[in-house]
């Protein structure tokens, strides 16, 4: 079957049943990755002697294996008399080398293997569809138990950085007018296995020894609206006995919730949070982010300040920039206004285009004069470049084209924004971008228009 790239877009009808590996300009489209195994019964698995539907209904009733929390696997191993390294060997099949089945757990008594896969479910997502670019940037679509879909990605750069992006909810409620995400409204929370699988789905698209160096939770979804799965699942991405990576290593944007801020502060944990602020002013931001007209940036302010003197850490600003909307040098002057006296980074992002919505990018030269101001103020700056350019925009279609049947073509033809993926003229580091992806429409067949006017300076 021919890519989507490849075809201009009518490809891809049948995702579920196509097979093969396309290569088109610098993207790859890869589908039916083999790692989309989740709902096939475990090999080992004979049919029960109630017959095969007994055997499926039990399936299906078996919890998942990263609902478990590393003591309560130990507990149900050593109920079953088992030695205490078995817990350390299980858990290395899971986390250090993720396996399809338990069958393949291959330093598991066969027995065990088989008793794991009558009360476990090793995986509760299925890849439907995986993206890959010429830049190292692989794109993952994922199915959910109830057929939700969710996409998160994996980007290398060239210091060896191999970080996961992750989504915390399917669809999201916070209205943001710029973004994909919001399109098709709030959908529900992930569960903490549902944010674990994303990261071992991406980490076994990691050739060999390597590891996931970094999480960003920057997918779909306000990362703080979820907090409680969300820090259940990094519990155990942090951990020596899961995935080990740093929690300075993991940064978590939101759109800033006070009190959510406030519990993170108090969790004790080193996260290093972002705040999309995107406007200097409430009268701005109130447009841009629905969510603010309840908030405020005073409020969000103080929240960021209290999380810096609890955690010690530097929080970020993030700021997409949306040509003649927020880009202009007096909206420089009051971010600067705004965030002197602070201990800060700011994230200027050149807004990546969604084709149903009226923003644009901003010209090189209005991104240089926005930073020089910041700069000249005292700030650091940063100005993040995209990554996986031709599959963030496949991908900018591909939850909604898979899941309403709409919108198949734009996703080739989408162009690149003007500063998309080259290295600064402004002498930053590019940095990772995961923005979220295409939202489908509730209802399951047109897409949905965005709910709010285009937003004019
Ligand atoms: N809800 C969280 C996570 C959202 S995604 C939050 O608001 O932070 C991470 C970042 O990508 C946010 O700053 C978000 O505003 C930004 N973003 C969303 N759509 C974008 C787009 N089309 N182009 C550039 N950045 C975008």
């Amino acid at each position: 079957m021919a890519s989507e790239l490849e075809s201009g877009g009518n490809a891809l009808r049948e995702p579920a049943t196509a097979g093969g590996t396309e290569l088109q300009g610098n993207a790859e489209v890869r589908v039916n990755d083999a790692a989309a195994s989740a709902d096939r019964p475990e090999t080992q698995e004979k049919a029960g002697k109630n017959g095969p539907e007994a055997s499926q209904a039990a399936r299906l009733h078996r919890p998942p294996i990263l609902s478990m929390t590393p003591e309560e696997l130990g507990q149900w191993l050593e109920a079953r008399g088992e030695p205490r390294y078995r817990l350390r060997q299980v858990l290395h099949w899971i986390f250090t080398q993720p396996v399809e089945n338990f069958d393949q757990m291959s330093d598991i008594p066969k027995a065990l293997r088989r008793e794991l896969g009558r009360a476990f479910r090793m995986w509760t997502t299925r890849v439907l569809e995986h993206l890959k670019a010429e830049d190292g940037t692989e794109k993952l679509l994922l199915r959910l138990m109830d057929g939700q879909t969710v996409e998160c990605v994996l980007l290398r750069d060239d210091k060896g950085h191999r970080t996961a992006c992750i989504s915390t909810q399917v669809g999201c409620a916070m209205g943001c007018v710029f973004c994909a995400s919001g399109l098709g409204g709030f959908v529900r929370n992930l569960s903490a296995f549902e944010i674990l699988e994303q990261l071992l789905h991406l980490k076994r698209l990691l050739p060999g020894k390597e590891r996931l160096t970094h999480i960003v939770v920057m997918g779909m979804g306000e990362p703080l609206a979820n907090l409680k799965n969300l820090l259940k699942a990094l519990e155990l991405a942090t951990s020596p006995a899961g995935l080990g990576i740093s929690g300075r290593r993991v940064t978590i944007s939101t759109v800033g919730i006070p009190p959510a801020i406030d519990r993170l502060a108090e969790s004790g944990k080193p996260y290093h949070l972002a705040i999309s602020l995107h406007a200097p002013t409430d009268a701005l931001r109130n447009r841009l982010v629905p969510a603010n007209e309840k908030i405020g940036i005073r409020a969000i302010m103080a929240a960021a300040d209290r999380y810096f003197a609890k955690t010690g850490r530097r929080v970020t600003f993030e700021y997409v920039l949306l040509a003649g909307v927020n880009d202009r040098p007096e909206h420089a002057t009051a971010l600067a206004n705004l965030l002197k006296n602070r201990t800060a980074l700011v994230n200027l992002i050149p807004y990546n285009p969604v084709p149903e919505l009226n923003f644009r990018t901003p010209s090189p030269a209005r991104v240089h004069r926005f930073v020089e101001i910041l700069r000249e103020a005292g700030l650091n700056v940063r100005v993040r470049f995209r990554k996986g350019v031709r599959i963030d925009a496949a991908c900018g279609q591909l939850r909604r084209r898979l899941t309403s049947g709409v919108a198949e073509g734009v996703c080739s033809e989408q162009p690149k924004p003007e500063m998309a993926s080259s290295q600064s003229s402004l002498g930053e580091a590019p940095q990772a971008e995961c923005p979220p992806g295409g939202e489908k429409s509730s209802s399951g067949g047109e897409l949905s228009q965005p709910q709010n006017a285009p937003v004019t300076a």
